[in-house]
C-alpha cells in the first residue's frame, strides 16, 4: 500500500504516524489546509509540521492554498453545516486527486484522530471520494489515541492550537461553550495518561542500562572506561526507558556525548533528538561546546542535531580499539570522526 495520509497539523498528525508506523505502512504526509485562518497561524501550522516530519524522517507534501477567500464565500450561506459541506471534502477531495496523479494507492487523514471533529461523516466522505478516484480509503479510528498523541505533542514542544481552524471556529472559541468533552466512539474511554515522556539523570545502578548501550558501542570493556565517571540520561516514554545518553566531561569548556541509543522498537521517532536537545540545555549553562565521535554512516544525523563543526578523525579506532570487526548496517566501522556543537 502506498498511502498519502491528509494532514491537518502536526500534534494531529503524531499518534497516526506512530500508529501506522507500528503497522508497519509507511504514510506520505500531505499537507493541504485552506480552511486555516489567519495566514499567521496557517503558517505556523504548516511550519511546524514540516519541522515534526523532518524529526521525524517521514515523507511530506505542502500543497499551498492560504484559502481564506474562496472559503468564506464557499461557506458564509451555512455556516452550521460548512465542516461537512465544503472544509472536509474540498480537503479529502484534493488529497484523492493528489494521490491519483502521484500513484498513491491509498488516503487516510489525521481529521480521524481528532474526537471534535464529525468522525462518521469524515468516514463515509473518505470512502466516497476514494471510490471515485479508484483508491483506497484506510480507515482507522484513530480517536482512541488522541489524548496519547497530544501529550507526547506537547512534551515535544510543539505548536499547539487553540482552535480547529477557520475564523468561525475561532470566533466559536469564545462565544460558544456548549461543545462539551470530547467523545469517543462506544466501547473506548480515554486511558488516563502518564507523564509521555520524561527525562532524567540516573545516578545510581548506571549498569542496569548496560544491554541497550551495548548497542551503540558492542564493548563492555570501553563502556566501562566512561560510565562509571560518565553522567547517564534516560528518557521514558509512559515510564518504559526508551532512550540513554552517557555524557562526560573533557575539561571545563568542553564536554562529550559518549553514547546515545534509542532502544529498536522506538527509532526514528525523535527520541534521540529530543534527548540531544535536552542534554545541550541542560550542559550550556555550564560549558560551552559537545563533542560527539560517530561513525561514518552518522555524521549527517548529528550534524542536524546542531554537530556541524568537524573537529578530527581519529583513523582505524575501530579496527584498533575492538576485538571483533564493527559493522553499521552494510559498512564496517573503521576511522572515529569527531564533530562539535556550541552550546551557547
Ligand atoms: S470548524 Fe474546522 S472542520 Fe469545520 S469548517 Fe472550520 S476549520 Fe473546517
Amino acid at each position: 500500500m502506498k498511502l498519502l495520509m491528509h494532514t491537518c497539523c502536526a500534534p494531529c498528525s503524531v499518534y497516526c504516524i506512530d500508529s501506522l508506523r507500528n503497522e508497519g505502512i509507511e504514510p506520505t504526509v500531505y499537507w493541504y489546509n485552506p480552511n486555516i485562518h489567519p495566514y499567521i497561524e496557517y503558517k505556523t501550522r504548516r511550519d511546524t509540521l514540516k519541522e515534526y516530519t523532518k524529526s521525524i524522517d517521514v515523507n511530506a507534501i505542502f500543497e499551498e492554498d492560504y484559502g481564506l477567500d474562496n472559503f468564506c464565500k464557499n461557506v458564509i450561506n451555512n455556516l452550521d453545516t460548512r465542516c461537512q459541506d465544503y472544509c472536509y471534502p474540498i480537503r479529502l477531495e484534493q488529497t484523492a486527486k493528489y494521490a491519483k496523479e502521484n500513484g498513491y494507492t491509498a488516503i487516510t487523514t489525521t481529521l480521524l484522530v481528532s474526537p471534535y471533529q464529525k468522525h462518521d461523516i469524515i468516514k463515509d466522505l473518505g470512502e466516497k471520494i476514494a471510490d471515485k478516484y479508484n483508491l483506497e480509503f484506510l480507515y482507522r479510528d484513530f480517536r482512541i489515541g488522541f489524548r496519547e498523541g497530544q501529550a507526547k505533542a506537547r512534551e515535544l514542544g510543539l505548536y499547539m492550537q487553540k482552535y480547529c481552524g477557520c475564523i468561525f471556529s475561532e470566533e466559536s472559541r469564545y462565544f460558544n461553550h456548549n461543545q462539551g468533552m470530547p467523545r469517543l466512539p462506544e466501547g473506548f474511554e480515554f486511558l488516563p495518561v502518564k507523564n509521555a515522556i520524561n527525562i532524567k539523570k540516573e545516578r545510581d545502578n548506571k549498569e542496569q542500562y548496560m544491554d541497550l548501550l551495548l548497542e551503540a558501542d558492542p564493548s563492555k570493556e570501553m563502556i566501562n572506561k566512561y560510565l562509571s565517571d560518565g553522567e547517564l540520561f534516560v528518557l521514558t516514554y509512559n515510564d518504559e526507558p526508551v532512550c540513554v545518553a552517557v555524557v562526560t566531561k573533557i575539561n571545563n569548556d568542553n564536554v562529550e556525548l559518549k553514547n546515545i541509543v534509542t532502544k529498536e522498537k522506538y527509532r526514528c521517532k525523535g527520541y534521540a533528538k529530543k534527548m540531544i536537545k535536552y542534554l545541550a540545555d541542560n550542559y550550556k549553562t555550564r560549558f560551552s561546546k559537545m563533542i560527539v565521535g560517530t561513525t561514518e554512516n552518522n555524521i549527517p544525523f548529528y550534524v542536524k542535531q546542531g554537530f556541524d563543526k568537524y573537529e578530527k578523525t581519529v583513523k582505524n579506532f575501530f579496527v584498533d580499539n575492538y576485538d571483533k570487526e564493527i559493522f553499521d548496517g552494510n559498512m564496517q566501522c573503521i576511522d572515529l570522526h569527531y564533530y562539535s556543537k556550541e552550546l551557547n
